[in-house]
């Protein structure tokens, strides 16, 4: 393309006003400001340019001003409908990673859900005392809910659960020693690591054992006049199997206790209901570890709980007073949101069996193989039907993970429906499933696309299927 086309084609694109009064446009100017919607033609007319000056047109391409009309206009369209997209979007979970962090972990319940919307929607006693009319404390909301459920002395919620390691730290050990075991120096991802929040803590941490065994005169013979904390943290993401030893949470109460020193454990899932009773491996739950005598407890909200990102910390009150009055509390406190559907989400488990059915993490975790091999059969037939033969389907045997950083080792018997195609390359069924809308996440193993059933709800079946059905013509 000479220089006098490259001048033809670029004097044949629409203006901006006359792609803003076409006909065509008059739904994203329903939808949208018009300012955001001239900008969108703006930014397609340039990258139209920029076109016709790097490549231009191919000899005999028909270059017409309705050409140019309908591609910009088209463009356009797609452009400010792609860009007006929420950045946090819904994402269909079909790989059975039940507490799935890059996914936003727990799934709250349905009177969770209620909860934040009805205190959303308008003012609340957040830090009025209803019955005496005076100020009342944000941080009283939840506490008898926590101490009926699990047996605490009292209960303080702060962001998450690293916040409640860190405020627990700061608070009871700043400046002086934390006494921790070489095998429970967990990182939780990110950049979570315990000997990091001690040092932001400002308490200094102390090492004792190995990494595999540690006894309790390990803890004995580390502990000093300037010993404030004597700290066990759940392995919670990872196991050390084999030739171990690790001090219990009893073991560790029983040193504080001869040296008169308090002792907090890290549970980071921290369940209120004893899994093992559903065939996942046994875990101290957070009733268990209070009734050890910890004196301070700490676990996450939106992990095994199953309610919102939040950090529970229980513990004695004479602990839980100072802690509300340091001043690191204003920057870790929660948010009306969070105590809402955490409130709720705690009722909810005033009834165990209710619990397990309304809780979305629960009923995942605890479904019965019956119910998901009749979920994979159903998805299975759905897709047969919306892809009629263009990809091979079958329903097979695997094992889904809790994660999350919980029970690291807990395989779940599940069933997933593989998707096999030689239509498209491989992998791009994958990737076009999670860049459209509602996005959809696999897994991927060979060539062959997994959808574990436990992660998606009754109502995705049918949307994954369709989606599936559509991204395959
Ligand atoms: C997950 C975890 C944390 C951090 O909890 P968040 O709620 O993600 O902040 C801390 N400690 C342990 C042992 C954990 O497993």
């Amino acid at each position: 393309m000479d220089k006098r086309q490259h001048h033809e084609a670029l004097r044949l694109l629409p203006g901006v006003d006359e792609v803003l009064g076409d006909r065509r446009v008059e739904g994203l100017l329903r939808d949208f400001p018009r300012l955001v919607v001239k900008e969108g033609i703006r930014a397609v007319l340039a990258a139209e340019r920029r076109r016709i000056m790097e490549d231009g047109y191919p000899d005999g391409e028909q270059l017409s001003e309705q050409v140019f009309l309908d591609s910009v206009v088209e463009k356009t369209v797609a452009l400010v409908r792609l860009e007006t997209r929420a950045r946090l979007r819904p994402v269909l979970n079909a790989t059975g990673v039940v507490l799935h962090t890059n996914l936003g972990r727990a799934l709250l319940s349905a009177k969770a859900r209620a909860a934040m919307d009805n205190i959303a929607a308008g003012y609340s006693n957040l830090e009025l005392d209803l019955t005496t009319g005076g100020r009342g404390s944000r941080h009283d909301l939840l506490e008898s809910l926590l101490t009926t459920l699990t047996g605490a002395e009292g209960a303080l919620v702060v962001n998450n659960n690293a916040a409640a390691v860190l405020l627990a730290l700061h608070t009871m050990a700043a400046g002086r020693e934390v006494v921790v075991s070489r095998g429970q120096l967990v990182e939780i991802g990110g950049s979570f690591r315990i000997p990091e929040v001690m040092a932001q803590s400002g308490a200094r941490l102390v090492e004792v054992g190995a990494t595999n065994k540690t006894h309790p005169a390990d803890y004995r013979q580390a502990i000093r006049q300037d010993t404030a904390l004597l700290l066990h943290v759940h392995t919670s993401n990872y196991r050390i199997v084999g030739f171990t030893k690790e001090v219990t949470i009893e073991e560790l109460v029983s040193v504080g206790r001869e040296f008169s020193l308090p002792v907090m454990t890290d549970l980071g899932s921290g369940s209120i209901l004893d899994l093992s009773l559903y065939g996942m491996p046994s875990e101290p739950t957070v009733p268990q570890a209070v009734a050890a005598g910890a004196d301070i407890v700490t676990f996450s909200g939106d992990k095994l709980l199953g309610g919102p990102q939040a950090g529970i910390i229980l513990g004695k009150n004479s602990y839980l007073e100072q802690m509300k009055k340091n001043p690191l509390m204003r920057a870790l406190r929660v948010d009306k949101l969070t105590i809402a559907a955490l409130e709720a989400t705690l009722q909810t488990y005033l009834d165990l069996d209710k619990a397990r059915e309304e809780l979305p993490t629960l009923a995942m975790l605890t479904a019965d193989r019956e119910y998901l091999a009749e979920k994979a059969r159903r998805l299975a037939d759905l897709l047969e039907n919306a892809l009629g033969g263009k990809a091979r389907v079958a329903v097979q045997d695997d094992v889904s993970l809790v994660g999350g950083g919980a029970l690291p080792t807990a395989e779940l018997p599940t069933k997933v429906v593989e998707i096999q195609t030689d239509l498209l390359a491989e992998g791009e069924l994958h990737r076009r499933l999670h860049q459209g809308e509602p996005a959809i996440l696999g897994r991927l193993r060979g060539g062959v696309l997994v959808l574990d059933v436990r992660t998606l709800r009754d109502d995705d079946l049918f949307t994954v299927a369709q989606r599936i059905g559509k991204v395959m013509v």
